[in-house]
């Protein structure tokens, strides 16, 4: 069976491979079965392994996109009486403080212009001057403009006045190389459709297991969505306490194993090729990034709309998602942007021929080349 492969430059999900596609394609099977409990329980190790978690971190699955993550590690790990507090500088920071205010959680947004790291003297006297800080937590590569927080040294403070660490990974999991325990990482999370190439559905918790046990009595603030129920409830029964995503499972499976066939530093070392060539692509045509090189995860970049009348954001995209490709608007309020990441399963040739057709695109829609600002 043939599957038309269409480039997705979107921030997730990312392009797949056909065997990831076809990975989903498996007899009906209950998953209360063994046969699936022997795979969840693969998959729950792999998970930790590639973040090179030692036998002091797990995993836990969610059924959700990568957002039930975020909401799972925020209302579940603070204990009565203590505060986390939010490193945002980006679009996805702020939805952490937005499931902050949903559950009511005393917290204290630190907010950073969405260009800039975190001065780190900051952070510290932040922690140093409130001491009910109990968990601390930032995004690591902020997907709405590409930008990378310095998450060792975050870690690190937030290690030396006893706070737990948690990051979302969700966009740099499986892309950039991690390391749980150099990195200072209690807790960190990624969802299948984004850095393992796999489908949607399927979201994991990568967390310390004695901060999860220790979480136990800490107050339940949503049923679905508690890290300790459901670690609890695997670690008795090797099952998800409700239906797990079946399908999404068996590609993950498949998804990890490519992973772990193609290698952690040639996957990354591909995803920076095609985020160089997407560079190259942006500059040739005299398109300006938002974010300095030198502050990018090399995953995302955000081109700045050109300043000219003839650009309209939605002709382009269709005339690129017409041909295959598929590009995707910036989330920066107060600047126009779009985004072309360099997630999935894609080479530099698919990025080269990305380039052609956006050009013609620019021709099509009568935008000056090179772009006008
Ligand atoms: C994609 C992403 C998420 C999850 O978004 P969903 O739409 O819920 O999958 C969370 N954090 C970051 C940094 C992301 O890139």
């Amino acid at each position: 069976m043939a599957i038309k492969r269409n480039i997705l430059l979107n921030p997730g999900p990312a392009t797949t491979t056909d065997t990831v596609k076809m990975a989903q394609i498996v007899p009906d099977i209950c998953p209360r079965e063994k046969e699936f409990a022997n795979i969840l329980e693969q998959l729950q190790k792999d998970l930790v392994r590639i973040v090179h978690g030692s036998d002091e971190y797990t995993s836990v699955f969610f059924c959700g996109s990568g957002t039930i993550n975020m909401d799972v590690c925020l209302n579940s790990l603070l204990p009565e009486n203590k505060k986390i507090l939010v490193i945002n500088n980006g679009a996805y920071s702020t939805r952490a403080v937005e499931i902050c205010k949903c559950y009511s959680l005393p917290h204290i947004e630190m907010k950073i212009p969405v260009d800039e790291r975190p001065n780190l003297a900051a952070v510290e006297e932040m922690l140093k001057n409130n001491s009910d800080i109990h968990l601390v937590y930032t995004t690591h590569n902020e997907t709405g403009t590409g930008l990378l927080n310095p998450i060792r040294e975050i870690g690190e403070l937030s290690h030396k006045y006893n706070c737990v660490f948690t990051v979302d990974t969700t966009s740099t999991y499986a892309m950039l190389p991690i390391d749980v325990e150099k990195d200072c990482i209690d807790f960190c999370m990624a969802s299948a459709q984004k850095g393992i190439m796999g489908m949607t559905g399927l979201s994991y918790v990568v967390g310390k297991t004695k901060l999860i046990e220790e979480s136990k009595n800490y107050p339940k603030r949503s049923y679905y969505c508690n890290l300790y129920l459901q670690y609890e409830y695997f670690v008795r029964y090797r099952q998800m306490q409700f239906t797990p995503p079946v399908q999404t499972i068996y590609a993950a499976r498949q998804a990890i194993e490519e992973f772990f066939k193609e290698g952690e530093t040639q996957k990354y070392q591909r995803h920076a090729r095609v985020n160089e060539a997407i560079h190259k692509g942006l500059k040739e045509l005299g398109f300006k990034e938002f974010i300095k090189k030198e502050l990018q995860a090399g995953l995302v970049a955000s081109a700045i709309y050109p300043n000219d009348k003839n650009w309209d954001f939605e002709k382009v995209h269709d005339y690129c998602y017409e041909r295959g490709f598929t590009i995707y608007p910036g989330k920066i309020s107060g600047m126009e942007t779009f985004r072309l990441c360099s997630f999935g399963a894609i080479d530099v040739p698919d990025i080269e021929n990305f380039f052609a057709v956006f050009k013609k695109a620019l021709e099509h829609c009568n935008v000056a080349v090179p772009i006008k600002y």
